[in-house]
């Protein structure tokens, strides 16, 4: 082989991270052009200004990068040439340098894995509901709000990966935006969004709250706020900055047990914030702005499914204004659980409306593909090795048999910065 193909069939260099496996890809430097769709109105209107345009010209832009079908500034023919030409050397039209979408369920689910300028990848998920009886139809799509995550839940492949980096506003903005131009395709809109997606929202929360403005506003995608859902597994500094902010969106809590040396294990991040004070913050949250709150409970056989955790579950969040979902876990790799049965989802579920908790049972989508967020950027991120697995596997089994026995992890937290701890 010619040294330079040698050379170019070397793997990328790799940046040392927190999780299990070598990052997929931080192979390039990041554009340091800002995308478009992070842009309020009035900072493109300034940008306007100081290239001494008039304002009709920001419009024209924003008019492309939210209704119109171009996918670059050179397709905005309304602009003069050398205008599309300035904006392309100051902005980016789009964040994603590639997305490649997979379908399954018969056309049900689309997920898609999005390249961002540095080479990282990160995924959304767009589920189809179609109209039943009463029901109007529905596209949702569950979106990203990091590269990888830093609390490293056990059974979620963002976890595995471990922390790469928050996304910029336009990365997370971009995912709709190439969702809604796929569905606009076959005449249909996107009618949720939600942040179940890689990553832990309330840790990039500047970010996600610009994004989520960005898709609020009438003038840009227009989303109302019902229509959003922002998850988060307990940063209890971000649930109180939401309730001072007021009605937003819907919140949803990643609870997964409701006692502490459990979800010490299932959720690294209750070492810092216990349940009793992730309730207690979302208790207020639905308390001042009169929105139920929801939980989201992923069910693991013999882990967190038995009587006695869901008697735990009814007595935290009874008499509260609450919505519980209980999800079957999805099988992920390197993880030595299963989610639970059927029958046993079902015995949970009634033993916890018993107290008179509202419980939805929610069956997995795109299971096939990996629809569980994280899983096809890690398989993107290659195979760790058996040993790492094996250590891994012995750790999540001696911790969770601890954690069944009563006993509490004394192993500090998922580290965060400061600001990130302050959020
Ligand atoms: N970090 C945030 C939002 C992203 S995760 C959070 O944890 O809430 C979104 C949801 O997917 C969480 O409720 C998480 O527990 C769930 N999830 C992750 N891995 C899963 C798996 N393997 N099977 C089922 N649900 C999973
Ligand atoms: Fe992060 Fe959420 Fe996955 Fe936990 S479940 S590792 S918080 S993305």
């Amino acid at each position: 082989m010619p040294e330079s193909d040698a050379m170019t069939a070397q793997p990328p260099d790799i940046t040392p991270f927190f999780g299990l496996r070598p990052a997929p890809s931080a192979s390039s430097p990041r554009d340091v052009r800002p995308g478009v769709s992070g842009l309020s109105p009035e900072s493109m209107l300034a940008w306007a200004k100081e290239h001494g345009l008039p304002a009709y010209r920001a419009k024209q832009v924003l008019d492309a990068v939210w209704r119109g079908r171009q996918e670059a500034f050179a397709d905005i023919l309304t602009l003069p040439g050398p205008v599309r030409g300035q904006l392309a050397e100051a902005l980016r039209f789009d964040t994603m340098t590639e997305t490649e979408v997979r379908i399954t369920d018969g056309g049900l689910t689309e997920k898609a894995v999005h390249r961002l300028s540095d080479g990282l990848l990160v995924e959304s998920v767009l589920m189809h509901y179609p109209a039943r009886e009463g029901a109007r139809e529905r596209h949702t799509l569950c979106i990203s709000s990091q590269a990888g995550c830093a609390v490293g839940c056990p059974f979620c492949a963002t976890g595995e990966l471990g922390m790469e980096r928050d996304l910029e506003t336009a990365e997370i903005v971009d995912q709709v935006r190439h969702a809604q131009r796929r569905l606009a395709a076959n005449g249909q809109h996107l009618t949720n969004v939600v942040y179940m997606g890689m990553g832990e929202p309330l840790l990039n929360l500047d970010r996600v709250l610009e994004s989520i403005e960005a898709l609020n506003d009438p003038d840009r995608f227009g989303l109302g706020a019902r229509h959003i859902t922002v998850s988060t597994s307990g940063v209890v500094p971000g649930i109180r900055r939401l309730t001072a902010l007021g009605p937003q969106f819907t919140l949803a809590i990643s609870i997964h047990a409701a006692r502490n040396p459990l979800r010490d294990v299932l959720v690294p991040l209750n070492r810092r914030w216990p349940v009793e004070e992730v309730v207690a913050a979302a208790r207020e949250h639905a308390e001042a702005t009169g929105r139920r709150v929801t939980y989201e409970l992923t069910m693991i056989e013999g882990i967190n499914d038995t009587d006695a955790d869901a008697d735990a579950l009814a007595e935290l969040l009874r008499g509260d204004l609450a919505h519980v979902n209980l999800i079957p876990m999805n099988q992920v790799a390197h993880t030595p659980w299963t989610g639970s049965p059927i029958p046993v989802v079902e015995r949970y579920a009634e033993r916890v409306r018993a107290a008179g908790i509202a419980v939805t049972i929610r069956f997995n989508r795109g299971t096939e593909i990996g629809a569980a967020c994280g899983q096809l950027a890690a398989e993107h991120a290659g195979q760790p090795t058996p040993a790492v697995v094996q250590r891994r596997r012995e750790r999540i089994v001696s911790q969770s048999a601890a954690a069944l026995r009563g006993e509490r992890s004394d192993e500090p937290g998922p580290a965060l910065n400061a600001g990130e701890a302050n959020a």
